[in-house]
């Protein structure tokens, strides 16, 4: 935040929610504070876009890197084959369509671009990491683009309101400029298009479990830590409606994990995993308890 305004009420007191350690790369120490207004929790003074790129700079980085070794991973990559089909199948279901134009902002390897791909959907992607667009240019020929900008010169200006659907998995926490953003990706959805956005819920069970142990605050990374009030609000501000949310199911799982492995607590995996499971338990009775949500929200 290098404003001190929220991005989505414009407020600009702010309390102090707690401290978070960066245990993934830097080690360094950043403060959580939460709007006295609206309640969005923003990660204080997060690095600029031009110097948050040595913050990703670890081999782990699963999302970008593909990488295999480790339980922890192959769980990770085990499950992430089962939820390509149940996201390709949100989306078809949401849209009620079995092909269409749709964007995937922040694809990484690009692993579900290339699902949708593969069903008949055209599919363009951004993405503003190199070594992971590389891969998904190389390995499913997709047309990558490294950033919104540079798609919206060279594809929109001729096509704008083109899109059917627009996905931002996990990406929206990560994006400095969110209302930026948010206007540019609204203006090339079609009327009735939709933006599909998933992020961490810090008001999982989970979340309230862990606390500044929450692996998905993942500081400073995450830039913003949404709850379904901040998704609605953001949606409204942009001409959007939230017409559904789903629960990730496997998300509390690998996040309860690492959240475990950072509290430095004896065999994580199956602390883990316990913790998951209550977290999915709990989510079965009220969606906003999963440890991430994924928004569906249509252009008015
Ligand atoms: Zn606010």
């Amino acid at each position: 935040m290098t404003n001190n305004t929220c991005p989505i009420c414009g407020n600009n007191t702010f309390s102090k929610v707690f401290d978070c350690k960066d245990h993934f790369v830097s080690g360094e120490t950043f403060e959580i504070v939460e709007c006295e207004k609206c309640k969005m929790r923003i990660t204080k003074d997060f690095p600029a876009e031009n110097e948050i790129g040595k913050y990703y700079e670890t081999s782990d980085y699963i999302s970008h890197s593909d990488t295999k070794k480790g339980i922890v991973n192959a769980v990770y990559h085990r499950v992430r084959k089962l939820m390509l089909r149940k996201k390709a199948g949100w989306i078809e279901e949401n849209t009620g369509l079995r092909s269409g134009k749709l964007l995937d902002v922040g694809t990484g390897t690009g692993y579900f671009a290339a699902e949708m791909k593969a069903r008949g959907w055209d599919v363009s992607v951004v993405e503003k990491n190199d070594s992971a667009r590389r891969f998904a240019e190389k390995n499913f020929q997709l047309t990558a683009f490294p950033s919104i900008d540079d798609f919206v010169k060279k594809h929109a200006p001729e096509h704008p309101e083109t899109f059917d659907v627009i996905t931002l998995w996990h990406v929206l926490e990560h994006i400095e400029n969110l209302n930026d953003t948010a206007y540019q990706l609204v203006t090339l959805l079609k009327t009735g298009g939709k933006l599909v956005i998933a992020v961490p819920n810090c008001n999982s069970y989970d979340a309230l479990k862990y606390g500044n142990l929450w692996a998905a605050y993942d500081v400073p990374r995450h830039l913003w830590h949404f709850r379904k009030e901040q998704i609605e609000m953001l949606a409204g501000i942009h001409g959007l409606y939230m017409t559904d949310v789903k629960k990730m199911p496997f998300d509390a799982f690998y996040i309860s994990m690492m959240s475990e492995k950072y509290s430095r607590k004896k065999f994580p995996f199956i602390r883990g995993m316990m913790s998951g499971s209550g977290g999915l338990f709990s989510s079965f009775s009220d969606v906003t308890k999963s440890s991430s949500l994924v928004y569906f929200l249509e252009k008015e």
